[in-house]
């Protein structure tokens, strides 16, 4: 099943000056559910921009994103801010964690934001401390751990809405590499149990765990990499 679809988006930044933008030139791509999927691209090639417009939160100015049947082109700010709460989730290379809060209550914020019973919560979190390995700082703050263990409240926080789409950026980039090891591991086990990913990443070696790899460059896709069993394939 056909998740998100892009049909010629663009993206043009300052579209009245004189010096126009083009981040998104042309790109199209799906994404079929259960998809794990990475994009690279040097600095400047329209990353954020792209992961931008999949997130509601920036419009395409020409084109079409289609979403789970919705066409996001059409939302108003109110319906992107409700869409976004419903389908997507995500997780930022610096975690972007609540200190005030112990590591339990930043896992329910989104399910409070969301006006959602404390006994949903309470039972959504129980397999996710499990398979997530988290028993041991459930209980503690963001301060008080370390980067890894950041990264996993980070992802817990994530799966507790049970999104259709989780939306990475950069997520291995302020880990060292065994750690960052880690927790593609763990992106691989929730992809392996159906979850969607997109992720951005730098690391060739994150990328690596993904089933595709989407290159990007000055507002277009230039290549496309299907890995197979054992070895890329073009
Ligand atoms: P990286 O260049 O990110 O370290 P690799 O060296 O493993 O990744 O390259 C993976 C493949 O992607 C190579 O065939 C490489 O030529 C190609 N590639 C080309 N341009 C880029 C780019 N801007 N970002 C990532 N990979 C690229
Ligand atoms: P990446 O994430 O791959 O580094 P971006 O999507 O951030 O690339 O940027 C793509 C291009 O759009 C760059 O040339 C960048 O300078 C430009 N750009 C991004 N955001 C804005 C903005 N708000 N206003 C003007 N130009 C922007």
């Amino acid at each position: 099943m056909t998740l998100l679809q892009l049909h010629h988006v663009q993206r043009t930044y300052q579209p009245n000056s004189t010096h126009p933008v083009q981040a998104l030139k042309d790109i199209s791509f799906d994404v079929q559910l259960g998809e794990y999927i990475a994009i690279m691209g040097e600095s400047g090639a329209g990353k954020s921009t792209l992961l931008n417009i999949i997130a509601t939160l920036e419009k395409a100015s020409g084109g079409e994103v289609i979403l789970n049947k919705q066409n996001l082109s059409h939302f108003t700010a109110d319906e992107a801010a409700r869409f976004r709460r419903e389908h997507l989730a995500f997780v930022f290379q610096h975690f972007n964690l609540l200190d005030s809060l112990s590591n339990r209550d930043n896992i329910y914020l989104p399910l409070v934001l969301a006006s959602q019973p404390l006994k949903l919560m309470q039972e959504r979190i129980v397999p996710l401390i499990q398979s997530l390995h988290i028993e041991k700082i459930i209980d503690r703050y963001p301060n008080d751990i370390s980067g890894g263990q950041q990264q996993r409240i980070a992802i817990a926080r994530a799966l507790i809405t049970h999104p259709n789409l989780i939306l990475a950026d950069e997520p291995t980039g302020a880990l060292d590499s065994n750690t960052s090891q880690e927790i593609l591991a763990l992106f691989d086990h929730i992809n392996k149990k159906g979850q969607t990913i997109l992720m951005v990443t730098h690391s060739a070696a994150a990328a690596s765990h993904a089933k595709r790899t989407i290159f990007i460059k000055d507002g277009r896709i230039y290549h496309e990499l299907y890995r197979g069993n054992d070895s890329y394939s073009a």
